[in-house]
């Protein structure tokens, strides 16, 4: 019995046979971290190094979004970080619609555990999951709720500053807001009351007549 709810969640996904990618895959990459910040990465799928580690964003991508996170001195263990599907796709090619669903349940199991203040989309299919259709060059770097609540920043993938480097400078950007953000959505929440609540009034006492 495993009474630390992510890691029972990482053997489940482990185990997920719920789409075809994970024949292919050597294993299932589930995520990693924490809630301490509480920021949730969302990438794409896991590529070769995060297929033969077992381990999100440690290959190239991941070199840079380690040094996006300390240029906010932010350090790795205080975010959570995982992607949209679990299992690696052949050749890296793009997740198919039917794969991104079946992992849906993951996805919501690490929200509800984690109940991340804020959700950071890396790349628009992560950014799809939240904003179908939209733009990525017109709402990344700013916040944005959904109808259900949820604070989500997409950001662009770090993969794209790789392959052009003009965007290495807005991911810089954008992630130098972060702390900011995370500030200002503290602020909306709503105080918990410092008062303890009013005890309810005493019933009326008896009058003895004797
Ligand atoms: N790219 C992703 O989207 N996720 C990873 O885990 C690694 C690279």
């Amino acid at each position: 019995m495993n009474d630390d709810p992510l890691r029972a969640l990482a053997s489940e996904i482990q185990a997920c046979t719920a789409c075809p990618l994970h024949r292919s895959a050597r294993q299932a990459v589930p995520g990693e971290g924490s809630a301490e910040s509480g920021i949730f990465f969302l990438g794409e799928a896991p590529g070769y190094n995060e297929d033969v580690q077992g381990r999100p964003f440690v290959g190239a991508a991941g070199q840079l979004l380690d040094e996006l996170l300390e240029g906010i001195g932010l350090e790795r263990s205080k975010v959570f970080i995982t992607n949209v599907v679990r299992h690696r796709p052949p050749e890296n090619r793009d997740p198919l619609p039917d794969e991104v669903t079946a992992c849906d349940v993951w996805l919501n199991r690490h929200l509800e555990i984690l109940r991340p203040r804020v959700i950071v989309t890396l790349g628009r299919h992560a950014m799809y999951k939240f904003f179908a259709g939209e733009s990525i060059s017109r709402i990344h770097g700013k916040v944005r709720r959904t109808a259900e609540g949820l604070a989500i920043f997409p950001m662009y993938h770090p993969a794209a500053a790789l392959h052009q480097p003009t965007l290495r400078n807005t991911l810089l950007e954008d992630m130098a807001k972060l702390p900011g953000i995370l500030d200002q959505l503290e602020r909306e929440r709503p105080e918990p009351s410092a008062e303890p609540p009013e005890p309810p009034p005493e019933p009326p006492k008896q009058l003895s007549l004797f």
